[in-house]
This record gives structure tokens, C-alpha cells and sequence, in this order.
């Protein structure tokens, strides 16, 4: 009998398998026009199933931030996994014990902070809304345009982007403008932002709010810094209405910012929640809710159970990532090749006129393609065409941005100095070829 295991690595049985027996909501999101398989990583490169290797500026959706298969990750979840690999949060374990107890340690001193594990970000957005509405008895929530919390319902609610919300979202969620001080719609600067804010308060609330949820830098909206003042500022707005603020760091966190370890930290805000998920297991599955203690306690009159929450080997993967961000000084890494990677962007700019925007800090950085820089009127078909020439360049990057206009870069926090020079040349090719 053949081994039951046994793998088709093929293209063709891939892609075949795929359109037989993936859903529509599954198969739907792939990015390039012709498919890959990618079969090994290593630190910030993939391999494809053919063997050709590529630098990962998509850390497979920002999962990867200490690289990939990091084998201090893999060795720590493995010898978790074949010990026990499952324990349900209702038994003790040490495991997660002590990754609460160390990611308490990352949070901004002078607080009693508790954490809360889940299985992926959008659960842990889920459970951030309850909890803020449960503390504050309000059930009002702001979220910011342009803003991408996740795929489940409640997180679809705030998440401003039509192309990813779907039928049945609940809602007492309003919008204000996001920031963006490239394309935002009150232009560059933080005061009308926040005249927003309490134009929306005052408009389509009750005036009565459970919080607000803001990126710290928006991902999937196409790398969006927040204003100086701007995070502050909207924090003591909705405080001054009862809510709490909700710092999401699915992306932001873990470094990769640079200058800081938490993307909020920049902004000068102290959350009452905090969400993370993706680069803490680098991989593996988990997410998680770090709030102060006193807006986690009324959660305790009722139970809430994720199966996998607390689960001792992304647990033990997290622990490893935390330790290996320490010990390889990745933050610092992401500081310094970042703003290499910046400079050279910078650079393609004055070359090409297709790029209008280049903005980030770390390695969260983007590029942003317009049609006319004076109207600057997203072009997401230059995008698409760039795109594509990068992937023959061997670069992996993600379109992203309302307009589809926006090349990200959120690559493993393991980027190196001769990363910055190919990934330069790469794209200089790929904007000669298709910008
Ligand atoms: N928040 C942000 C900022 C994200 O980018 C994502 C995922 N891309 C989520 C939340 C949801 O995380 P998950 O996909 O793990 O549910």
C-alpha cells in the first residue's frame, strides 16, 4: 500500500486539488497571476517547489518575524509537542504560565497587566471588543477607515475596508477618518483628525463609547503611520467618553517598528488592551489580549473558552520567539536595515515618477504607485505589473492599500544589509520593467 502521507508537490496537482476542494472564501486570495508553491524558508527566504529562492518582504503575512523555521522556535515547540501536545486551558500548565508572565514584562511599566491567549488575531479582537464593552457598559466602538482587524465577524465590524467585510457583521461601530497623511481626506496633520473624532463621537454614537481600536500602523491599509499626537490624542477623546483604547499589534508589535518594541509606543499612549498575534509564534498559531487587570476582571462573571487557547506548543514557539528577538538584537536589526531599506526606496522614488509615497519606519515600509503625482490617483494596475516583475526578480511582496496601489514590506526582522542591496535592484528592475 502506498504511504498515505504521501505528498504531490506538483504545481499542477496543487492548483488541481485546490480549485476541487477549496472553498470560494478559501481559494479566492492569491496573489500573483500564476501560482507558487513554496516548499522550504529559511531565515528571509523561500524556496519554491522547483528550487528557486526568493527573499520574503511578505514574512507570510507578517508571521515571520524571527525568520523562518528559526530552529531555537522549531526545537522549543517540538520538544513541547512531543511531550504534550495539547493541554486545555482549564488544567494548569507552566508553558503559557510563563509566556503571560513574560509578555507582561513587555508591557509599559506602572500598570498591572493580564493576558488572555487565543488562537489568531481576529479572536483576540473579538474578545478586546467584549471586554471593552463589558468594563465600560457602553457598546459603542470606534475603528478607523482603512483598517484591517481580521476575518471573523466582530472584527469584519470594525475592519474599513468594504472588499473584507461580508454579510451579517454586528454592529454599533462608527468610522472616522484614518490619518493618512499622504491621501488622508483633511490632508496632512493631526488637529482635523482629531476635530473628527469628536465629530463622530458627537454624530454617530451615542456619545456613550466601549473604545476604540487603531493599528498603531496600519497593515493591510498600506502601511499607515499615525500623526504625532494623533494616538494620544484620540486615546483622551474617547476616555473622555467612557471607552477604552484598543492598541492593535498584529502587525505593528515585536519590534519590527524599530525605534520601539510596541507600535503604540511611538505615540505616546498608554493602551488599555492590547492584541497581538502573527510574529509572536512565528508560525504557529496564537494570539493574544493583554489588558489591565481591573478591564479584564468583569469578564470573570461568565466563562470564555478558545479550545486552543493557551496551547503549550505555540506557547513554547512564542516563548523562543521573545527570547531569540533578545538575543539576535532584532529590534535594533529592524532599526538599522530598515532605514537602510527606506533610504534606497527613497531613491527608486526620485527615479521613478510611478512611485508616489514611501513611508514607514523599521521594516514595515511601503511604496505607493500613482498614476500622476499631482493627483496622485492610485494606479493598481502599475502595482499588479511591478508586482509580478518582482516575483521574477525573486522578491516576495504584498499589494495591499484600499486601491490595491500600495507595495508592502513587513519582511522577517532578519533582513540583512545585503538583503537591502538585492531587494533595491530587484525592484529598480522590476519598476524599469513594468512602472
Ligand atoms: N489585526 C491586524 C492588524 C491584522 O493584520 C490581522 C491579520 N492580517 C488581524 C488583526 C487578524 O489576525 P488573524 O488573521 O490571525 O485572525
Amino acid at each position: 500500500m502506498s504511504d498515505p502521507l504521501l505528498t504531490d508537490w506538483s504545481l499542477e496537482g496543487t492548483a488541481r486539488r485546490r480549485d476541487s476542494y477549496y472553498a470560494a472564501s478559501q481559494a479566492k486570495f492569491v496573489p500573483f497571476a500564476e501560482p507558487i508553491v513554496f516548499r522550504k524558508g529559511r531565515g528571509q527566504y523561500l524556496w519554491d517547489n522547483e528550487g528557486r529562492k526568493y527573499t520574503d518582504l511578505l514574512g507570510m503575512n507578517v508571521c515571520i518575524s524571527v525568520g523562518h523555521s528559526h530552529p531555537r522556535v522549531v526545537a522549543a515547540a517540538t520538544a513541547q509537542a512531543q511531550d504534550l501536545t495539547h493541554c486545555t486551558t482549564m488544567f494548569h500548565h507552566p508553558t503559557p504560565a510563563h509566556l503571560a508572565e513574560e509578555l507582561a514584562a513587555r508591557m509599559p511599566k506602572g500598570h498591572d497587566w493580564v493576558v488572555h491567549f487565543t488562537n489568531s488575531g481576529a479572536e483576540a479582537i473579538d474578545l478586546a471588543m467584549t471586554m471593552a464593552r463589558s468594563y465600560s457598559g457602553n457598546l459603542d466602538l470606534l475603528a478607523l477607515r482603512t483598517a484591517y482587524h481580521g476575518p471573523t465577524a466582530a472584527a469584519q465590524s470594525v475592519t474599513g475596508i468594504s472588499g473584507w467585510r461580508h454579510p451579517g457583521m454586528p454592529g454599533n461601530v462608527a468610522f472616522v477618518a484614518e490619518p493618512n497623511q499622504y491621501r488622508g481626506i483633511f490632508g496632512a496633520g493631526t488637529d482635523p483628525y482629531l476635530d473628527e473624532i469628536d465629530r463622530v463621537i458627537a454624530t454617530a454614537t451615542t456619545g456613550h463609547l466601549a473604545g476604540i481600536l487603531i493599528e498603531s500602523v496600519q497593515g493591510y491599509g498600506g502601511i499607515i503611520e499615525m500623526p504625532p499626537g494623533y494616538l494620544a490624542g484620540a486615546a483622551d477623546r474617547v476616555r473622555a467618553a467612557g471607552g477604552l483604547y484598543i492598541a492593535d499589534e498584529v502587525q505593528s508589535g515585536f519590534g519590527r517598528t524599530g525605534a520601539q518594541f510596541w507600535g503604540f509606543e511611538a505615540g505616546g499612549v498608554v493602551p488599555d488592551i492590547v492584541v497581538m498575534a502573527k510574529g509572536l509564534g512565528n508560525g504557529f498559531p496564537i494570539g493574544a489580549v493583554v489588558a489591565k487587570r481591573q478591564v479584564a476582571a468583569p469578564m470573570a462573571e461568565k466563562f470564555l473558552f478558545h479550545t486552543y487557547g493557551a496551547n503549550p506548543t505555540s506557547c513554547a514557539a512564542a516563548r523562543a520567539v521573545l527570547a531569540v528577538i533578545d538575543e539576535e538584537g532584532l529590534q535594533a536589526n529592524a532599526a538599522r536595515v530598515g532605514a537602510a531599506l527606506l533610504a534606497r526606496l527613497k531613491d527608486l522614488q526620485e527615479r521613478h515618477a510611478v512611485i508616489g509615497d514611501v513611508r514607514g519606519a523599521g521594516l514595515m515600509l511601503a511604496i505607493e504607485m500613482v498614476s500622476d503625482r499631482a493627483t496622485k490617483t492610485p494606479d493598481a494596475k502599475a502595482t499588479a505589473a511591478i508586482f509580478e516583475a518582482c516575483r521574477a526578480q525573486g522578491l516576495i511582496l504584498s499589494k495591499s492599500g484600499p486601491h490595491q496601489s500600495v507595495l508592502r514590506m513587513v519582511p522577517p526582522l532578519c533582513l540583512s544589509p545585503a538583503d537591502v542591496d538585492a531587494v533595491a535592484e530587484g525592484l529598480d528592475a522590476a519598476l524599469a520593467q513594468a512602472g
